[in-house]
């Protein structure tokens, strides 16, 4: 039960100006330039943050290396850097509301989905991946007798992160977690309109015992921090989630500079498949407005096209319009509210543009499509349905990230397969239907990450998340993650 009297307290509490954290200490912008913090709740300025540039990255990355270099984090036993994993996890759980309210107030998502999605994911997560140290070893390989090959699992050295703003601290653990577990030091950008609970959450590393210089965090814009990250010859691995267009840029920054390993997690436009024979329409549709609306569709899985069979089409459109009417938009700190605010002003226009595009092509808004609240300030949004979305529109083919679902209609199995496989996507995908075999043939025939059956969204930390497509490369989440952060070396040696 959230406490609404500590929630008025956080929400009113000033924010001190942001500095960089690199080596373990705060750390100002050499060029003193600053970036207001912007929230989207009223549209005020909560405070300000470092507008990093080359130069603040250039010393992250050097303190980063100099960490790696000296083997401060890697060289200590594993039950001790487990033991700091662990302790991390637990403070970031002693201050599970006061982190979340700052992230809320930073990037707008409602605090009823926040509270679990956000800092308690980032402790689970980052317990997670403390476990998982004491338990990784290399291998000894089955070789002649003459010769003995061992493949040792190295860190990679340094690792720069680049994340969202829909889930920063969750993202940002996934990304954060495995590489440092795996021994790495980390510089992290965060996004411009979601860096202060990512901030925190460095600064409990360190009061935990992550030694200076692992964990560093550069704030600013994606234009000048992120793609100095992206281009410095001191950077191993670069993992990413975000944009396409940005995914393209760090693919040829890493071009131009050292090669580095880019991994992308880059969104989707995912079918969410409604048979005729679904077992309960009423789950169906409950879960269909919530896989597309809540956190204002900022979601990277968001089911964002719904594919429904022909027989139950209109049917199912009144059941997703009738919840979708009821569904409680604003304050994102007041628990009852299911969808919050849009991350920022320009993110809000790009989803009314998308919606009068689709307008003007001659699509049917069946419901919403309206800015809410505006003299608040805030940037709200009415939860939107498009029916009769085809296949060649681009509410079809391209992600909206904001609150509008595209439906369109499908007769047979045959079809829905061919829709659901359309697009350059390959992110998340869901089925509905009570027929088990058919569950089975779908979850073979689409071409995504995840398939989910019967339900959608909800995750755990014990199974991977990654895009097929244009959705990316690499996996988040499960051990299998901690591969992006390891080399495999062999040692190749004469007994004879
Ligand atoms: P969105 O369009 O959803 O905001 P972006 O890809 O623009 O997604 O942003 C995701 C992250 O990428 C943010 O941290 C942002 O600052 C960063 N970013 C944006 N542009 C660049 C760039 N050219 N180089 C590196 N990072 C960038």
């Amino acid at each position: 039960m959230l406490d609404m009297a500590q929630i008025e307290a956080l929400r009113a509490a000033p924010v001190a100006d942001r500095d960089h954290l690199v080596d373990g200490r705060s750390f100002s912008p050499t060029s003193g330039q600053r970036l207001d913090v912007e929230t989207p709740i009223d549209g005020s300025v909560l405070t300000t943050m470092a507008r990093g540039d080359a130069t603040d990255v250039e010393a992250a990355v050097s303190a980063a290396r100099r960490a790696f270099a000296d083997r401060r984090w890697r060289g200590l036993p594993a039950a001790r850097r487990k033991a700091i994993m662990a302790r991390w996890a637990d403070l970031i759980e002693a201050e599970l509301l006061e982190l979340t309210v700052l992230g809320v107030r930073d990037n707008g998502t409602e605090i009823a989905m926040a509270i679990k999605a956000e800092a308690a994911s980032a402790a689970a997560t980052i317990r997670y991946y403390g476990e998982a140290i004491d338990k990784m070893s290399g291998e000894i390989a089955p070789t002649p007798d003459n010769r003995l090959g061992l493949v040792h699992r190295e860190p990679v050295g340094v690792v720069g992160a680049i994340v969202p703003w829909n889930f920063p601290l969750m993202i940002g653990a996934w990304k954060l977690a495995p590489a440092i577990a795996a021994g790495n030091s980390v510089v992290l950008k965060p996004a411009e309109t979601a860096s202060l609970a990512l901030l925190r959450l460095a600064e409990l590393a360190h009061e935990a015992g992550l030694p200076d210089g692992v964990l560093n965090v550069v704030t600013g814009l994606g234009g000048e921090a992120g793609a100095a990250l992206a281009a410095s010859s001191d950077v191993d691995v670069l993992v990413f989630t975000g944009s396409g267009a940005t995914g393209r840029k760090l693919l040829q920054a890493s071009a131009e500079s050292n090669l580095k390993r880019v991994y992308l997690e880059l969104g989707g436009k995912s079918p969410n498949i409604v048979f005729a024979d679904a077992p309960d329409l009423e789950t169906a549709a409950e879960a269909a407005v919530n896989a597309v609306f809540r956190n204002s569709g900022q979601v990277c899985v968001a089911g964002s096209r719904l594919l429904v069979e022909r027989s139950i089409h209109e049917e199912f459109i009144e059941r997703l319009r009738s919840r979708a009417d009821r569904m409680r938009v604003g304050d994102p700190l007041n628990p009852e509210t299911q969808i919050g605010a849009v991350n920022s002003q320009s993110q809000l226009h790009a989803n009314l543009k998308a919606v009068a595009q689709a307008q003007e092509d001659g699509a049917r808004v069946i419901g919403g499509g309206q800015r809410l609240l505006e003299s608040s300030g805030g940037y709200y949004m009415q939860p939107t349905i498009i029916a009769d979305v085809a296949l060649a529109h681009r509410l079809f083919q391209r992600e909206v990230f904001g609150p509008v679902l595209a439906v369109t209609t499908f007769d047979g199995e045959a079809e829905a397969v061919a829709l659901a496989n359309a697009g350059p996507y390959g992110l998340a995908s869901g089925v509905w239907t009570a027929d088990l075999a058919r569950a089975h043939r779908m979850v073979m025939a689409i071409k995504a990450g995840v398939v989910h059956v019967n339900t959608y969204g909800g995750t755990d930390i014990t199974v991977p998340m990654g895009g097929q497509k244009q959705s990316g490369n690499g996996y988040d989440r499960s051990l299998h993650a901690l591969d992006k952060f390891q080399n495999l070396k062999t040692a190749w040696i004469a007994i004879d």
